[in-house]
């Protein structure tokens, strides 16, 4: 994640990710999570710390690159420790108003019970990722809420349905381009994208 920055807590928990997504043998942060423990404890540790307590300003972290992913690893939680980790995202962009903030998930139920009474800062962007392989979803359900969709697809589906994929996609010297250079550009403000991409 060259250039972009996260804030994560762990894949494959109980009360996040796993009665809720279907990708779980291809999942690419729980099979980093299980060749590395230390991040896999210091994600859990995370999660317990930013769904603990509203934090006030001063104690919220300054990032320091112009993107930030929520939860490249992790899902938000459900009930109230979900409540507290969205405010405390929230916070968090608030406080970072130059740097551009976007959260994936599949926790659809939650997002759009918090976000129906709250409201989004403007440099935050919410992702609705599609928790099944080969079923993506065409258009933004929900669009005052969602600002893109993300499926993952395999190749044979791309071919028989003439998809293009448009996440993971190579420069021309035959480079994969990461978020921060990607035409598709999930990380500004100004898109709202249907992206595809490639089982890996
Ligand atoms: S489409 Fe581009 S910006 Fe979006 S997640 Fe993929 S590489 Fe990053």
């Amino acid at each position: 994640m060259q250039g972009t920055s996260h804030i994560s807590v762990a894949t494959g928990d109980p009360e996040t990710c796993k009665f809720r997504c279907k990708l779980q043998n291809i999942c690419y942060a729980g099979k980093y999570q299980r060749l590395r423990p230390t991040v896999r404890k210091s994600y859990q540790n995370n999660g317990i710390e930013i769904t603990r307590k509203i934090y006030d300003e001063g104690e919220l972290p300054i990032v320091t690159n112009t993107q930030c992913r929520f939860n490249a690893f992790g899902e938000i939680y459900d009930g109230d420790r979900g409540d507290i980790q969205l405010t405390n995202y929230i916070n968090i962009a608030k406080k970072n108003p130059s740097v551009n903030f976007v959260l994936w998930s599949r926790n659809y139920q939650k997002i759009e019970q918090y976000f129906m009474v709250n409201e989004k800062p403007n440099n935050f962007k919410l992702i609705r990722s599609t928790s099944s392989v080969d079923k993506p979803v065409m258009y933004i359900p929900n669009d005052h809420i969602w600002d893109g969709v993300f499926n993952v697809v395999s190749k044979q589906f791309t071919m028989d349905n003439h998809i293009k994929v448009n996440c993971g996609i190579k420069d021309g010297n035959g480079d994969k381009y990461s978020c921060v250079s990607c035409p598709t550009r999930c990380y500004s403000m100004s898109t709202k994208n249907v992206v595809f991409e490639h089982v890996k």
